[in-house]
């Protein structure tokens, strides 16, 4: 039996897609020697560099390719270096000892230098009938594609032009079959091949076009701009967990502000975040729209300093109004305060979840975010100084500011936190004590702040 499985093996492995040939073959290519751009080894990470050389001998055609291209041409550091080669995963695994294999829909190689990945892909094949191990759904997207092929074939796989270069490790020169060349001096960002085609296949392209416009400021061409607006609901056929995904690199680069004001201009924005797309249209005096442009605005500045940026803060921040509006005509039906709050963040949650799937410890988070601004309200005996010691009071305190700012909480219960928690105890000890007679019995007076705007009270 064994001996069946072994031959069986053998067979199946010497049927291996063959690899590509060893040169370009296809007459558009435009070849851009080494004198021709700008880009130099000392800039590219050393570790790629070695995968480089390695694959190259050992016989392996070996290219960088993709946003570390484009990047390096505009003389920006890259996220990370990605290899593409005509070994398929098998090979690569036999060139790298420090290699694992990975991915299902495209199988991948991660060659490991420390905490460095450098992710090796083999070229990607066009499908055709006889060879169709790509598969589309009835909208076109497209579901599986796990075909090996030549460069050739793996530049239409690509999305943008600029996305589509290929730097040869054989004579440093960049490899160019779309004109991505062209459109990057342009700094144009155009599909490849028919927009609304390849929007149809991969819906998400359409994010990619409005967070790299952003990030590298570049224009989306005319062409591609246009099937957008039409296009933008194919995005809810996205598993949402790909979108949640989609959804931390547009709003935590650094460009988050730009990035939420283009998707709403495609109508891209309501099929990530649709019940703050709704909150956003019964805006009062701007007022919604507010708090979330400061949080976003707050965001991007502490990613220009240098400062960490939590997803679930500025998540708290984008249904912060969904779950107000909810809750207030809960309210209106008569609901007790403290479960109309709490049903109203349960049903926004896992509304939107339908469309970004956040993982469970980020809601979490954003709920603790939400309890916490009833609790700012009370300014005597021991509550405040236990609130300083939960674990979310900092986030919890930020997005008090950000209510404050934007004029959704009392500008003055938030100044009072500020000189609280920068107090020293005794200091802190005076600030929360009764106002004078008030132990007495003699003066009824009520120490809890009516919140004038957007909170429930302190005990919902
Ligand atoms: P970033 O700087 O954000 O990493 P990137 O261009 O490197 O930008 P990746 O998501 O890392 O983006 O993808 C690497 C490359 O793979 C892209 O440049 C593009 O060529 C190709 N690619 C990625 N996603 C898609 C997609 N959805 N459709 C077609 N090609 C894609
Ligand atoms: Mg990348």
């Amino acid at each position: 039996m064994r001996a069946i499985l072994n031959f069986l093996k053998k067979i199946i492995k010497g049927n291996k897609a063959e690899v590509a040939p060893a040169t370009p073959v296809d007459t558009n290519v435009r070849i851009y020697a080494r004198s021709e751009h700008t880009i130099s080894r000392s800039q590219i990470s050393e570790n790629a560099l070695k995968v480089l050389y390695r694959l190259q001998k050992e016989g392996y055609e070996a290219y960088l390719v993709g946003g570390c291209v484009r990047d390096l041409l505009l003389g920006r550091e890259p996220k990370d270096f990605d290899v593409v080669t005509n070994a398929d995963p098998e090979q690569v695994k036999k060139v790298f000892r420090n290699c694992r294999l990975i991915g299902r829909r495209f199988r991948l190689a991660h060659v490991h230098f420390g905490r460095e990945i450098i992710e090796v892909a083999t070229f990607r094949g066009a499908s055709d009938s006889e060879n169709n191990k790509q598969v589309l759904d009835k909208e076109g997207r497209l579901l599986r594609d796990n075909i090996y092929g030549s460069i050739e074939e793996d530049v239409w796989r690509r999305d943008f032009t600029v996305n589509a270069l290929y730097y040869n490790i054989k004579d440093f020169s960049v490899v160019d079959y779309v004109h991505g060349m062209d459109d990057h001096k342009a700094a144009t960002l155009k599909l490849i091949g028919d927009p609304a085609t390849r929007f149809r296949e991969d819906p998400v392209r359409m994010i990619r076009a409005v967070r790299f416009a952003v990030k590298l400021g570049f224009n989306i061409h005319a062409d591609c701009e246009k099937p957008m607006h039409d296009l933008a609901g194919l995005l809810a056929s996205i598993p949402s967990a790909r979108l949640y995904d989609e959804a931390l690199k547009l709003f935590l680069s650094g460009y988050a502000l730009q990035t939420f004001e283009m998707l709403r201009h495609y109508g891209l924005f309501k099929e990530l975040f649709p019940a703050t797309e709704a909150s956003l249209a019964i805006e009062e005096d701007g007022f919604p729209r507010q708090l979330l442009v400061k949080a976003l605005e707050n965001s991007d500045n502490r990613i220009a300093q240098g400062k960490t940026v939590t997803a679930y803060f500025l998540f708290a921040a984008f249904l912060w109004e969904p779950v107000q509006i909810l809750a207030k005509k809960k309210l209106s039906r008569g609901d007790p305060e403290f479960i109309a709050y709490q049903e109203a963040a349960n049903e926004v949650l896992s509304r939107q979840v339908k469309s970004t799937a956040m993982p469970k410890h980020i809601t979490l988070a954003m709920r603790e975010v939400w309890s916490l601004q009833p609790k700012f309200n009370i300014r005597v005996g021991s509550k405040p100084s236990r609130l300083l010691t939960h674990p979310r009071f900092r986030a919890g305190y930020d997005f008090l500011l950000l209510r404050a700012e934007s004029g959704g909480a009392d500008a003055e219960v938030a100044e009072w936190w500020t000189r609280y928690h920068l107090a020293d105890e005794n200091e802190q000890r005076k600030m929360t004590q009764p106002p004078r007679g008030a132990a007495t019995g003699k003066r009824k007076r009520t120490y809890r702040r009516k919140p004038k705007s957007d909170t429930p009270s302190p005990d919902a």
